[in-house]
């Protein structure tokens, strides 16, 4: 079947290769027979709920989502009415923080954010730089890891009750202090990690097909069968030892 992307400003949120998630996603859907078309959101084509099945957003500099923040803003109701309906959010670092309320960057101007998740994000004197790895549970009892890289100034704050992504076990995550990193709201994630994340972590490109899939047909998610991944798996036992050796140090 065709499973449908909305790539939310693809020319201007999209650094350290996070354009490298959409191409995982594209093979891996391919892999299983499907196909993957991703379509560029942003000023120009305003979101449109129930027309796709997954959206990304990727990372960028204060200055680049300075130029996007109100009209990502103003996204925030067909969004909300988009993911009520079913549709999955992948959001990376600068797309990650203005899916909360508001990003303070590091100049003091407060960038308005969609309001999907519920965090709001202040950007600090040093940045967070480094490899990252967190141990996540997106199915009960199934624990995961997920390994990539953060360069962040902004701290992110979760509302009581939130829901992060992951419990990081090396590397700084969400605020360097908390202990926790990304925010997750039901087919909505957030995070920090770059690298990009999914080739270095397929069994989240499969979960995140399989939630895309299930809106596309109204199924339960189903679950794909294993593939090799002998180089994914590879390019993870790297990055997370490189977090284990020096992640979450200035
Ligand atoms: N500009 C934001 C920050 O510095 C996000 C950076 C990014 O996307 N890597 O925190």
């Amino acid at each position: 079947m065709k499973i449908v992307v909305g790539h939310l400003f693809p020319d201007y949120l999209n650094i350290y290769a996070d354009r490298g998630n959409m191409a995982v996603l594209e093979r891996r859907a391919a892999w299983r027979g499907h196909e993957l078309e991703v379509v560029a959101l942003g000023a120009e084509k305003p979101v449109q709920p129930g027309e796709h099945d997954l959206y990304y957003v990727g990372g960028g500099q204060d200055r680049e989502q300075e130029l996007i923040a109100p009209v990502l803003a103003a996204m925030g109701e067909p969004l909300r009415e988009a993911v009520a309906g079913g549709a999955a959010v992948l959001a990376v670092c600068g797309g990650y923080q203005l899916l909360g309320r508001f990003y303070r960057d590091r100049s003091g101007t407060e960038l308005p954010g969609a309001g999907l998740l519920p965090l709001h994000t202040l950007a600090g004197e040093r940045r967070m730089i480094g490899d990252v790895l967190l141990e996540c549970e997106l199915e009960a009892g199934e624990r995961r890891t997920l390994a990539g890289f953060e360069n962040h100034a902004g701290r992110t704050y979760l509302d009581e009750g939130a829901e992060p992504l992951g419990r990081v076990l090396a590397g700084f995550g969400n605020d360097g202090e908390s202990g926790y990193e990304g925010c997750r709201d039901g087919r909505v994630l957030g995070t920090y990690l770059h690298g990009p994340l999914l080739p270095r972590n397929p069994w989240l490109a499969d979960w995140l097909l399989a939630q895309a899939i299930a809106h596309r047909t109204g199924q339960p998610p189903l679950r794909f069968e294993r593939l090799q991944d002998e180089l994914e798996a590879q390019a993870h036992a790297v990055s997370a030892s490189r977090a284990r050796s020096r992640g979450g140090r200035y």
